[in-house]
């Protein structure tokens, strides 16, 4: 166990933070982590520089709780779309386009927090541009953390490594080579759907008259569209599509697909709503990602050095459009276990105050049990949308069925996650609060 902070060579008496990838969630990570007191906190990213990549992002209620704790409400606001109607999502006939489900935000969730979309380049930027000045070093792939009792280092791919860190935070994505290091066995595996998606101006599809103000999805049998506004005048189209592994194989991460490929959604939207078929025929170009999914973590943290956050901790693609939002509320959680559990004024070993031990405890005992409830779910829904695909013969029986669940994933959407960690904090008890 590690007790409190050991002093280091280059920056004693403060805390060390390594951040390891600095996608959204290791993004934001970074900012809430820089707020600590006596903390000295660096990212390292892979990518030469951050990427521009990336589509529809969705903002639940619990994700902009933890944004507007670290950028304020008007900034993101600029960047994110809100449908008229407080901000409703609707559920589709994937035929006829019936609004079968609306979903809002709890009626007590205040304007600046109710559930938004956007995308990801603006808002990754929007973090990146509250980051401290030289915060991130780009182009540098993390092979391995290598601890000892007195720090972790990191092990980079050209073999260089790092002074010692007293605490390494794994925000290195889906396919987390640190996850592996300490968890050889779990797999991450295509899970048998591909996603699709653009983002461009909004004045492409304007001339489209059914087109709705809200954000829509139509579902049948496992597959998805979704269209909507997504902020900044860009237009979004996801299409979650089940493909054979071996079509999937073919398509690669940020990858256009060719005409040939776009010519093939096309002809099997055909009998789908008209309007996809009609948004559809205005995209020029359309990337695919195949969905991979692996277990989820129990133990989030190792050693009292290393903490898993974002999709390195729940390693499922596309789960609710909640990803991001799920990665947000790990790294507020992180940031709050170490404020919360620090002590000050304690000699020489514990200038910072820092109880890594406590504080991961805390982090542990936040996020691990609504994780575990998130990933539940998702098995519940499997059978769920297997109990509504039987029905496809019978179309009244199947709205009924459709309908019926479409159960209420606010628990998940808006979970409160300061609440959690302040219940934590005193059942792992600590000094203050
Ligand atoms: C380029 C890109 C585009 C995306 N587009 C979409 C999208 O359109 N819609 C959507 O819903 N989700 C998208 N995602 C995924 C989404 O951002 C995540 O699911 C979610 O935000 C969780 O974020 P994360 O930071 O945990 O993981 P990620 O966003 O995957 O970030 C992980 C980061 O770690 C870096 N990294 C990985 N390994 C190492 C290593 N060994 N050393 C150093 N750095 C490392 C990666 O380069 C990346 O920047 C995209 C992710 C990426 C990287």
């Amino acid at each position: 166990m590690v007790d409190l902070v050991a002093n280091n060579s280059t920056n004693p008496g403060k805390l060390r933070i390594a951040i390891v990838g600095t996608g959204l969630v290791g993004s934001a990570a970074l900012l809430a982590l820089s707020g600590l007191q006596d903390v000295e906190v660096v990212g390292f990213e892979k990518s030469p520089v951050p990427r521009e990549a990336g589509a529809w992002i969705s903002l639940t209620v619990t994700g902009q709780l933890v944004l507007t704790k670290l950028i304020s409400p008007e900034k993101i606001n600029e960047i994110v779309y809100r449908p008229p109607d407080r901000a409703v999502y609707v559920t589709r006939h994937w035929r006829t386009g019936e609004d079968l489900v609306r979903q809002y935000s709890s009626e007590h969730i205040k304007e600046d927090f109710i559930q938004a979309r956007t995308h990801r380049w603006p808002l990754l930027k929007l973090l990146m541009d509250h980051h401290p000045k030289d915060a991130v070093q780009y182009g540098k792939q993390v092979a391995a953390v290598r601890n000892s009792d007195v720090g972790a280092k990191l092990e980079f791919a050209n073999g260089e490594t790092t002074p010692d860190f007293d605490l390494v935070v794994a925000a290195d994505g889906i396919y987390s080579g640190i996850r592996r290091q300490y968890w050889p066995d779990h797999q991450v595996q295509f899970k048998g759907a591909v996603a699709y998606r653009n983002v461009f101006h909004k004045s492409r599809v304007a001339h489209i008259k059914e087109l709705h103000d809200d954000s829509s999805s139509w579902r049948r049998d496992g597959e998805v569209v979704f269209l909507s506004e997504l902020g900044l005048d860009q237009y979004g189209v996801v299409i979650i599509k089940t493909e054979e592994p071996e079509y999937a194989a073919t398509l690669r991460w940020e990858r256009s697909i060719s005409q040939e490929g776009l010519n093939r959604l096309r002809d099997h939207y055909k009998d789908w709503d008209p309007v996809i078929s009609k948004v559809l025929d205005t995209v020029e170009e359309i990337q695919a990602y195949p969905l991979d999914s692996g277990p989820w973590l129990r133990e989030l943290t190792r050693d009292d050095r290393v903490v898993f956050i974002g999709d390195a901790s729940h390693p499922t693609a596309g789960a609710y459009g909640a990803g991001a939002a799920m990665g947000f509320g790990d790294a507020w959680a992180l940031y709050r276990s170490l404020e919360l559990t620090r002590r000050r004024g304690r000699g020489r070993r514990e200038t910072a105050g820092y109880d890594l031990h406590k504080a991961l405890q805390v982090f542990q005992q936040t996020r691990a049990p609504f994780l575990l409830r998130v990933e539940q779910q998702m098995a519940l829904d499997r059978d769920t949308a297997s109990y509504v695909a039987e029905a496809a013969g019978d179309e009244d029986e199947w709205k009924r069925r459709f309908k019926e669940s479409g159960a209420s994933i606010r628990w998940l959407q808006e979970h409160d996650v300061e609440l959690e960690v302040l219940k934590a904090v005193s059942t792992v008890g600590v000094w203050k609060i």
